[in-house]
């Protein structure tokens, strides 16, 4: 690879070279949604986290296999091993079936993610669609004795995988804090340890999702079908794991523990965990009132939103900060967001529309050289290189963005090469790195052209009410006309109300 990148990796607390285990191949699992409600802002920054990654281990020459579940059973409330299966709740809460809930919130969260530009995964598997290899991975873990059956459930057994591995070994967790820690459910008189986890549960008579097993009728546990899902498409040791900090403990230590007991592997060589999202400096939460969704967001509908966004705003939002930090939301935030993105789409334009010689040379002085770009460019690279600092990545590019403006205005002459190199560098980062599209599509743009004539024609013959009219109507629709000393050029203006 001609790009030396360093990633930090949770598991070893450290930031290193990235040295996948068999390159050019990276198999990257992120643990996907579980599907009974709409997708929030949390989901939003999780996936375009690993959007972002898997983009730039492409573009660096990687062949990446990316695998995100489904998780449309066994995701119990409260992630504990108690308590009704949260799909389940909810097919009561509509009075649907609960395949129904599943199809219903996979659909809205494909639209939802697509809108933000977040590409699909190579291997989208569902949790129900793969019963038969979590079980057969939960036997091999009695045959090993990790696990034991009680009435039909099975458990996984930490006293026993103590006495070869260490617990905690992702999370760091020492298990005398995690047994105090741990509240007393009524699952647990069934347990050996509190700490212990389900592998299988029993489905008692009212569970609808039920599938049989050398156990009984049940159901696969939530850690368990990462577990068999990471293996069975990326195998016993692969390059990245991912997901949100908050599935750090318990639910991928409990992913490494089985890792650990079945193949004497940590799952991944690489765990990488995004930061959260808070709102108004405050936990996103249910009951604190502002857990916004993404359909929401896109359509004004929260009561804490000023007005509507559009997905590329908070794409922008998210992608200004880097991965690892917290992000917090707010109106003013995503506004000031819009601004930049505004900045950065309306410089991808110019440098795309620039002809050579005829926009950029007048004095025929060509004072700007390809060094100066390929400054500019190894300044992008070493953003994304140091553990894929998006933000780093953003201030490179609106260095970049001085210059097409004084390009744009005359000011400065370039050499031919070196502005073929800016404009295909410029629109590689915005466009295909960061993933940033304009708010709508311009074509055909000789729509746009033939506007923009009659708006020159109006405002040659002093047809004022014309002009205003055709500003006011294109500004309503997310279009800026500029009147500058080479004509009315448009850009790409606020998100209009929809
Ligand atoms: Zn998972």
């Amino acid at each position: 690879m001609q790009q030396q990148l360093y990633v930090y990796n949770t598991l070893t607390r450290q930031q290193g070279l990235f040295q996948p285990i068999a390159p050019p191949h990276v198999g990257l699992y992120v643990c996907g949604p579980t599907v009974y409600g709409p997708a929030h802002l949390g989901h939003a920054r999780c996936y375009l986290t690993f959007d972002t990654i898997k983009r730039y281990l492409q573009h660096i020459g990687y062949k990446v296999r990316y695998v995100r579940n489904i998780t449309d059973v066994g995701h119990l409330e409260r992630d504990a091993d108690e308590g009704e299966d949260k799909i389940l709740q909810q097919a009561r809460l509509e009075k649907i079936e609960p395949m129904e809930v599943v199809q219903r919130y996979t659909n809205s969260f494909h639209s939802d993610i697509a809108a933000l530009n977040i590409e699909a995964p190579d291997i989208e598997p569902t949790a129900s669609g793969h019963i038969p290899e979590q079980i057969a991975l939960i036997e091999k873990m009695l045959q090993q004795g990790c696990a034991y059956e009680v009435e039909g459930s099975v458990y996984f057994d930490i006293k026993a995988y103590e006495q070869h591995h260490r617990y905690g070994e992702l999370s760091g967790r020492k298990l005398e804090d995690v047994l105090s820690g741990t509240r007393t459910l009524k699952s647990q008189a069934e347990k050996k340890s509190p700490v212990d986890f389900a592998l299988w549960k029993k489905a008692d008579a009212t569970h609808i999702m039920r599938w049989p097993s050398p156990w009984g009728e049940g159901f696969p546990g939530w850690h368990t079908e990462c577990a068999a899902l990471g293996y069975k498409y990326l195998g016993s040791y692969f390059d990245i794991h991912g997901g949100g900090m908050d599935l750090l403990f318990p639910h991928h230590e409990c992913e490494v523990v089985q890792a650990r007991a079945m193949h004497n592997t940590t799952s991944a060589k690489y765990w990488i965990h995004n930061n959260m999202v808070t709102l108004h400096d405050q936990k996103m939460s249910k009951s604190l009132g502002n857990y916004i969704t993404l359909a929401q967001l896109f359509q004004g509908t929260h009561p804490l939103l000023t007005r509507p966004y559009h997905p590329m705003i908070l794409r922008f939002f998210y992608l200004q900060a880097h991965y690892r930090s917290t992000v917090n939301f707010s109106n003013e935030a995503l506004q000031g967001a819009e601004k930049g993105y505004l900045k950065l789409m309306n410089g991808l334009k110019a440098i795309q529309n620039m002809r050579y010689p005829a926009d950029v040379i007048e004095s025929g002085r060509a004072e700007v050289h390809m060094t100066t770009i390929e400054q500019h460019i190894a300044l992008g690279y070493e953003a994304m290189n140091d553990d894929f600092n998006t933000a780093k990545l953003i201030a490179a590019l609106f260095q970049m963005l001085k210059l097409i403006h004084a390009l744009e205005t005359r000011s400065l002459a370039i050499e031919e090469a070196a502005f073929e190199k800016l404009k295909q560098a410029y629109t590689l980062f915005v466009v295909d790195i960061l993933g940033l599209q304009p708010f709508f599509q311009t074509e055909p743009t000789n729509l746009i052209a033939t506007i923009m004539q009659v708006y020159a024609d109006a405002k040659q013959q002093k047809n004022y009410a014309q002009v205003d009219m055709l500003r006011a109507e294109l500004k309503s629709k997310g279009i800026t006309i500029k009147d500058t000393r080479y004509g009315a050029v448009w850009e790409y203006g606020e998100y209009p109300e929809v």
